[in-house]
């Protein structure tokens, strides 16, 4: 430790009481990886050296790390109202935010209820469908639909929707009643930038084959991540989220799409349905939400939903039970504010769309290496998958690391690398985390 404190400007006594997440902490604190600034599309680790964030964060930050501008705003909003609860109380921040985000999402998705993270949003999601079918009457609709090779948070909620195997082994008791679609990734086109063209309409038939042997009046809710992001940029092929919403029409299930990663501006529209022209009846986001300043989730629903769960009940009662402590904080709201002119001002989500085919091209001269499965791309997010080296997952983690120390963040999940650069990247960024990732893979050749 002590050459950590030698090193670091911050000062680190002990690496040993935070039990850090989704982290194998014991090999961590072996060799330390820690970052003590950042700026840009730049952070500074404990050495001094330079890590290109080639995965925005956590896919959180497309407007480039430490803005000014959000910072500023959080400081003036802590000094003048650092906590007003909004159970029964409001303050502005929350409904222009509301007001903003609602602006951005196709009609009628127009009311938006503030959490915490993307986990939260997930299960508030989850029982805003269970609220508003109760509201029409239709209490019977308790099965859910989800995907296998989804992830959507680590709540209780979002680990039973999940088709990740590691979340369901590590905690087998879920809620009952989820049943799973198959994953969009058939290996029928490989290298694919932009949507599969095949299988689309077949994928999406397993949801009518779940309303043929469930009946489509015992399901809730079919839970997607338009692009199945944490499982590594699974992109829907052509047809897919249409005929989902179409399944979906003719039962009377409602159709959620978790946007915390493909909201605001990865695929180079404001979110995922604009980009499918698919409008769901309930949107997740978080994450990008306020740059990844400050934690912040949502649910966004259609006038319907919010209008049938808040008229269902009587005497001005609360109509749905359910809210965090923190939900709509006003340092959040005004980091979630400050996000949304930057990416306004800026034409952040032009910026995106019009840098993806450069991206693209620039991922896709990785595919000749003899390590490189498959890549696959979609706007600003790209997933490259290597071949594993007989255990699944070990040589994605190891060129994790690798490549930090080679001064580049991308995070992998399983043995693909997600590589979601900042929307304010220049083509040298780019070009930069391309190297990085070519070098990394020569020395794992
Ligand atoms: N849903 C999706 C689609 C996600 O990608 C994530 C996080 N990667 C979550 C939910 C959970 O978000 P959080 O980590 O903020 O709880």
């Amino acid at each position: 430790m002590e050459i950590l404190a030698a090193s670091a400007p911050e000062r680190v006594n002990s690496l040993e009481e935070h039990w850090m997440p989704f982290t194998g902490n014991r090999d961590f604190k072996e060799k330390p990886r820690l970052v003590v600034s950042a700026e840009g599309v730049y952070y500074i680790d404990h050495r001094g050296g330079r890590v290109i964030d080639g995965s925005s964060g956590l896919f959180c930050s497309p407007a480039g790390h430490a803005r000014r501008e959000i910072a500023d705003a959080v400081y003036k909003q802590l000094t003048t109202n650092s906590y007003s609860p909004s159970f029964q109380v409001g303050h502005p921040a929350s409904f222009e935010l509301a007001r903003r985000v609602a602006s951005l999402l196709p009609d009628p998705l127009n009311h938006v209820f503030f959490v915490n993270s993307g986990s939260e949003a997930v299960d508030t999601a989850l029982k805003m469908v269970m609220a508003y079918h109760r509201a029409r009457g239709q209490s019977q609709r308790l099965r859910f639909v989800s995907r296998e090779r989804a992830y959507h948070g680590v709540n209780m909620g979002g680990v039973s929707l999940s088709g990740m195997v590691k979340n369901r082994e590590s905690f087998p008791v879920t809620m009952p009643n989820v049943v799973m679609l198959r994953h969009t990734f058939t290996g029928n086109e490989l290298f694919c930038d932009g949507q599969p063209q095949k299988d689309g309409v077949e994928l999406a038939n397993d949801l009518q084959r779940h309303c043929e042997t469930y009946g489509g009046s015992t399901i809730a809710a079919v839970f997607v991540e338009p692009v199945a992001g944490s499982t590594g940029t699974l992109v829907p092929p052509v047809g897919y989220l249409e005929r989902l919403r179409e399944i979906c029409d003719e039962h009377g299930i409602l159709l959620v799409f978790d946007e915390v990663i493909t909201g605001f501006g990865r695929l180079g529209t404001p979110f995922a349905s604009q980009r499918f022209g698919v409008t769901p009846d309930i949107t997740t986001m978080a994450k990008a939400l306020t740059n990844g300043s400050i934690p912040m989730g949502a649910v966004a629903v259609r006038d319907e939903i919010y209008e049938t769960v808040t008229e269902a009940s009587p005497d001005n009662a609360i109509e749905f039970f359910h809210g965090y402590t923190y939900s709509a904080h006003p340092a959040a709201c005004a980091a979630g504010l400050a996000a949304l002119d930057i990416y306004q001002n800026d034409g952040l989500f032009d910026r995106a769309a019009e840098m993806a085919p450069y991206f693209a091209e620039a991922m896709m001269s990785l595919r000749d290496h003899p390590l490189v499965m498959d890549i696959r791309t979609i706007g600003m997010m790209s997933g490259i998958e290597v071949h594993h080296d007989g255990v699944p997952g070990r040589r994605g983690q190891a060129m994790q690391k690798a490549l930090f120390w080679n001064g580049c963040h991308v995070k992998f999940t399983g043995d693909v690398g997600i590589v979601a650069p900042q929307f304010i990247a220049e083509r040298a960024h780019i070009d930069e985390v391309v190297d990085k990732l070519r070098r990394t893979l020569d020395e794992f050749a």
